[in-house]
């Protein structure tokens, strides 16, 4: 049905869009550099190529290639979308466009939902939240429970119910070029399933209309929030590709303070927990955001999982978690690290290495302003490891694990039990990854064909 004054339009339109991208990303507009795809498929049909990262072990990572025209699906709402996803249980193969930005935060006919349309009929309210579970009454020593956690536990059920899209097995889902694609306020969540691609999309403000005190949490307490924008949990062959992940529409810098702590409404923008096994997350452009990715949601998950590769990425301005691992072999490479304060979020540390995670960090580039010590780009608890070499801050060759250990005394360890293999497109110099990648990663790169 596409006419050719159509195809015009949308070509000019993706043209405008990646233009202003690459403004943005500071490089100058004659300068438009469109990523290709490899393997001469379109964007919707690309398969993740051989050797490329942990994903491509075993059957690969296919995603909803096989898809027939009856589960190739265009969406636009969020009622589309859930629609498009099916049950979760249906494993046929499944191609889901997403043409445009999709409001979570919408019902079926596409009317905004606000945080109070969730709390409607439950009895909760954040004052009377907060004056029943106020440490100076309430104490520390245990967790909310009562009237007013359970009217809270209903209202956030109830945001579940609609921002959540569980995704079926054997799915690709990715955003039409020149659209500026993506969904906000929701969360994907990939959970024991196998085989699913997720590209260009902008996934924004994921969040959580009824955090969660915790006073056993740390020293002082926190709020905790349940939503991640992509949440990978038991799930196995899944590629993340030229995504954008930003808090952008509610920085932290405007969440309250409540018993003295932040009133956190985000968690991850891509979480990969719970015995999740055999991912590639590859030019994805992660920024402006506090948490931004665990491997492994606690100590005791068990080993011989989180395999997971990170390569040709981009963190921009986050706090912490770029990542946090644990228990899995780890291959980053070919990263981007740019740990300059942006919209409010300055740097805890990028890579964190603990519970005997297994990471390889191989020629990846920091940019680090004189406000932060190279000690603190890397953390641990004293039994992950970190090995690799190549590493460059601000373009010169770094040990970061030396400098790490020089001021700490939980040392990261620099041996590992493996040697990573799936490694295609590895590039032996991080040099020039700042001016590739502000080019290449994220989302609204990409073309059709
Ligand atoms: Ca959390
Ligand atoms: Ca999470």
């Amino acid at each position: 049905m596409a006419t050719a004054s159509h195809r015009r339009s949308l070509r000019t339109r993706r043209t405008l869009v990646v233009s202003a991208a690459v403004v943005a990303a500071g490089v100058g507009a004659g300068a438009l550099v469109l990523t290709a795809n490899a393997s001469g498929t379109d964007v919707y049909h690309q398969t993740l190529a051989a050797k490329d990262g942990w994903a491509s072990s075993g059957s690969g990572t296919t995603g909803g290639a096989k898809a027939d025209s009856a589960h190739t699906f265009t969406v636009s709402t969020r009622a589309q979308l859930v629609k498009a996803l099916g049950s979760v249980s249906d494993t046929t193969p499944r191609i889901i466009k997403v043409k445009g930005t999709i409001d979570a935060n919408t019902d079926d006919s596409g009317k905004k939902l606000t945080c109070a349309d969730y709390a409607a009929g439950t009895g909760y309210s954040l004052s009377a939240y907060l004056k029943a579970f106020d440490p100076s009454t309430y104490g520390r020593s245990k967790l909310p429970s009562g009237t007013q956690e359970s009217a809270r536990a209903a209202a956030q059920k109830k945001q579940a119910a609609n921002i959540v899209f569980k995704v079926p097995a054997n799915t690709t889902i990715v955003g039409v070029p020149g659209t500026k694609a993506g969904i906000t306020g929701g969360m994907l969540q990939i959970q024991k399933v196998d085989n699913v691609i997720v590209r260009n999309l902008t996934f924004s403000d994921t969040e959580d209309c009824f955090p969660q005190w915790d006073p056993t949490d740390g020293d002082s307490g926190n709020w905790n929030s349940e939503y991640d924008a992509v949440t990978l949990r038991g799930a196995t062959h899944v590629w993340a590709d030229h995504n954008t992940f930003t808090d952008a529409g509610h920085f932290d810098s405007l969440n309250p303070k409540y018993y003295g702590r932040e009133y956190q409404v985000h968690d991850g923008e891509l979480d990969i927990t719970k015995s999740s096994d055999l991912v590639t997350v590859e030019q994805n452009l992660f920024t402006s955001h506090d948490k931004t990715m665990l491997i492994g949601s606690s100590d005791s998950e068990p080993s011989g999982k989180l395999r997971v590769t990170l390569h040709h990425n981009v963190w921009k301005g986050v706090v912490q978690r770029a990542p946090l691992t644990r228990v899995g072999q780890v291959h980053l490479y070919n990263n981007v690290y740019d740990v300059t304060p942006l919209n409010g979020y300055s740097l805890q540390y990028s890579i964190n290495s603990r519970a005997k995670a297994q990471v390889v960090a191989q020629n990846n580039f920091w940019t680090v302003p004189s406000s932060v010590k190279v000690s603190k780009l890397l953390s641990g608890d004293g039994t992950g490891s970190v090995a690799g070499s190549g590493n460059l801050v601000n373009g010169t060759t770094t040990d970061l694990v030396a400098a790490y250990n020089a001021s700490n005394s939980k040392k990261i360890k620099t041996t590992v039990n493996w040697t990573p293999a799936l490694t295609a497109g590895l590039e032996s110099s991080a040099k020039n990854l700042p001016a590739e990648l502000a080019k290449t990663a994220g989302a609204g790169v990409l073309t059709a064909n």
